[in-house]
Parts: structure tokens; C-alpha cells; sequence
């Protein structure tokens, strides 16, 4: 077995995930939402299993979806890319594995902000690459250039930025963005744009891609999920984006891996990239009130919400709730002893960080926020009497 796996652990989401579904607790730690999704997407992907194609599509994908995933950046952000610029993947996080692979040598050094996302660094690892942390601290989580400065080298090759950030549930300001895109223009870096978020933001700001600062174009590739567009997680049809010389190079990482995803799938993202910009905003207006349910509640339970402006996540810290429990025993005794599922912050940082701080997706009916609030509220009264 390859070293970078031998030493490896499940992922914290499959663990936790696995938890709950074994002791039947409330899931609110792997991102998903618990509504079924667009019922006009879902009939779209029926009707075409059983009236198109059911072969290999092209392997960059559908040329439909392409299109269409170039008018959507196009309408949505004001970014342009052909047919040529995207490439389809199984997922965002094949999306990442590919461009890992397709732009790490043996001994580049990348940079990950931390918390990271935890694919990011075993892939760099067996790539050959070294993964160099770049530590980000609540209740902030604000980038810092002098601190990106200080962890370069010669041999740092590119960063992997992921923006909105999972888990803090905060959005890079767009003068955090473009002193990250002057660094990356200044050292010739490469950028990994992890933007699955980018449709989950209640700040009001809209979205900006690093890739469309001055001189991001032709050294960014900018990663997208169809999961997170349209709350289908399961679905695993995400893309990637990219000035047309390096999207060559993309598509070749990416055939050797899964190769192609489901057409039927790829039909049914492409027309649900056509909907109206109405459509994504009352789906944003849903996401929001529950946000704000989970919030209320929380907070009502005495629990200390950081500030949040994008993802499906919020985040507690539990010092500052009155809870002296470290983050991995508040959510190994939550999910058994609450019947509530969560995610502990410090399982995203690699070394040193923060070790009090708890996520919740909150992207579930009221019944199901109303309950897990219950839970955690009387699970609280435990710890702190
Ligand atoms: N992005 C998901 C989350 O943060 C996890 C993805 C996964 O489990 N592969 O919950």
C-alpha cells in the first residue's frame, strides 16, 4: 500500500456520517441538504436515461453541458469560456485530483490554506508534491499576504485557494483576492480555484473568481459542482475551467481517472444551468432562512455562532459557549450521547489549529433543525452544569 494512504484515516465526513446513520442521530455534519432537489432537474435526468444516449460521452463531457456551463459563468460572474475552456468531471473533487495531477512535479511545494478541504493534501502528497500550510484563525479566517509571502520558496509551484471556504463559511474579500492574484502573478504560481460554493453566499456580495483577476487567466483553473448549484450532491458531475492551453493538459489527467460521467446527468445539469437567475435566488432565499433557523437556535441554546456569509455551514465555538470539550470529543460524544451529527473543525487542519470549533450544516427541514437544537441544547445543559 502507497505510504500516503497506509497512514491515512477515513475521511471525518464518512466517519461521522457513518456514525449517524449507525446509531440513527440527526446527520447535520457531511454538507448535503435533505430535500430531494429540483423535481424539474431530477425528471430531466429520468427522461433522458431513457431517451438519450446511454454510451460514452465525449470524455470532457457533453458538449451541450459545456456550453452551458460557459453561459452560466458568463450571466453569473461576467467569465467567458468556450467549449474548449471545460472540462466535465465525477465530481469537484475529481475536478481537484486531476489539476493536482496534471500540475504537481515530484518536490513542488503547494499551498493550502488550512482549514482545508481534506482531499487537498494526500493528493499533493502522491503526486509527489509537499504540501505547505498556510494557517488561517477564527473568528476571521481572513487571508494574509504577509503570511502567504513567508511560506513561499523556489519551490513553490501553486496554491489551492477554496473560495467561499468550507468549513468557516467565509468568503475572501475582493482585496484578499487580488493581493492573492498579484503574489500569484509576482512568483509564477499556478492557482487552483476550489469554487463549489460560489452560489452559497448571503453576505449579498456577489461572486468573484481569482481567475478573472489581471494576469489569473492562463495560470488558474477554476472548479465548479453541479452538487452544490442545485443541492444534488450525490450526483458527482462537477467541472473545470481554464484558458484553452491548460485545459488540454487538464483533460488528459482527467482521462485516465473516471474518464466520463453519466450523460444522463450531464443532460440534466446542463438544462438546470439554464434556469432563470429568480430560480437561483429563491434557492438562496431557502438556504438562508434555514441558516437563520439553525443560528436562532443555536444561539438560543447558548451556543456562540461564528459570523458566517456563504456554504451550507455554520460554525460554533465552543469555548466561547462555556464548553471546555476539545472539538473531536464535543462531536464523538454529541453524535452518541445528543443524537446529533457534526463535524470538528481541527480534523481540517494538518499539525496546529484551532481544536474549538464545531460545524452544522444547517440545509434541513425546520423539523430537522428544530430537533437538533433541542438535542444540542439539553446535550449543553449537560456539559455545563
Ligand atoms: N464537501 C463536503 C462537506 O464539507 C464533504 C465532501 C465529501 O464528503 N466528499 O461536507
Amino acid at each position: 500500500m502507497h505510504s500516503v494512504y497506509a497512514s491515512m484515516d477515513t475521511t471525518i465526513f464518512e466517519h461521522m456520517s457513518g456514525l449517524a446513520r449507525e446509531l440513527g442521530a440527526i446527520n447535520l455534519g457531511q454538507g448535503f441538504p435533505d430535500e430531494a432537489g429540483p423535481s424539474d432537474v431530477i425528471a430531466a435526468a429520468a427522461r433522458a436515461l431513457t431517451q438519450k444516449s446511454n454510451q460514452y460521452p465525449p470524455g470532457a463531457g457533453l458538449p451541450e453541458l459545456r456550453d452551458a456551463i460557459g453561459a452560466f459563468y458568463a450571466r453569473r460572474q461576467g467569465v467567458e469560456f468556450s467549449r474548449e475552456e471545460v472540462i466535465v468531471t465525477s465530481g469537484a473533487t475529481e475536478a481537484i485530483a486531476a489539476a493536482i495531477l496534471a500540475l504537481v512535479e515530484p518536490g513542488d511545494e503547494v499551498i493550502l490554506f488550512q482549514p482545508a478541504y481534506d482531499a487537498y493534501a494526500p493528493m499533493v502528497r502522491r503526486s509527489g508534491g509537499v504540501p505547505v500550510s498556510v494557517a488561517l484563525t477564527p473568528p476571521g479566517w481572513r487571508y494574509d499576504a504577509g503570511m502567504l509571502e513567508v511560506a513561499l520558496t523556489t519551490r513553490s509551484k501553486l496554491l489551492i485557494l477554496n473560495d467561499p471556504l468550507n468549513p468557516a463559511g467565509t468568503a475572501a474579500s475582493e482585496a484578499e483576492l487580488a493581493a492573492i492574484a498579484e503574489i500569484c502573478v509576482r512568483h509564477d504560481l499556478y492557482a487552483i480555484c476550489d469554487e463549489v460554493w460560489e452560489e452559497v453566499r448571503f453576505d449579498g456580495a456577489p461572486h468573484r473568481s481569482l481567475l478573472s483577476f489581471p494576469g489569473m487567466r492562463e495560470r488558474a483553473v477554476k472548479i465548479g459542482s453541479a452538487g452544490k448549484l442545485f443541492g444534488l450532491t450525490g450526483w458527482k458531475i462537477g467541472w473545470m475551467c481554464a484558458g484553452a492551453e491548460m485545459a488540454r493538459g487538464l483533460a488528459r489527467a482527467h482521462q485516465f481517472l473516471t474518464f466520463t460521467s453519466p450523460p444522463a446527468l450531464q443532460w440534466a445539469v446542463a438544462e438546470g444551468l439554464a434556469k432563470p437567475d429568480a430560480w437561483f435566488a429563491a434557492q438562496q432565499a431557502g438556504w438562508a432562512t434555514s441558516r437563520g433557523r439553525l443560528k436562532q437556535g443555536l444561539e438560543q441554546a447558548g451556543y456562540v455562532v461564528l459570523p458566517n456569509a456563504a456554504t451550507w455551514f455554520l460554525c460554533v465555538d465552543l469555548a466561547a459557549s462555556g464548553i471546555m470539550l476539545d472539538d473531536r470529543t464535543f462531536s464523538e460524544r454529541a453524535v452518541r450521547q445528543a443524537g446529533v451529527a457534526s463535524i470538528p473543525v481541527s480534523a481540517l487542519f494538518e499539525g496546529d489549529g484551532p481544536r474549538h470549533v464545531v460545524r452544522f450544516c444547517f440545509t434541513k427541514s425546520d423539523a430537522t433543525l428544530d430537533e437538533a437544537v433541542e438535542r444540542l441544547a439539553a446535550f449543553r445543559r449537560s456539559l455545563t452544569a
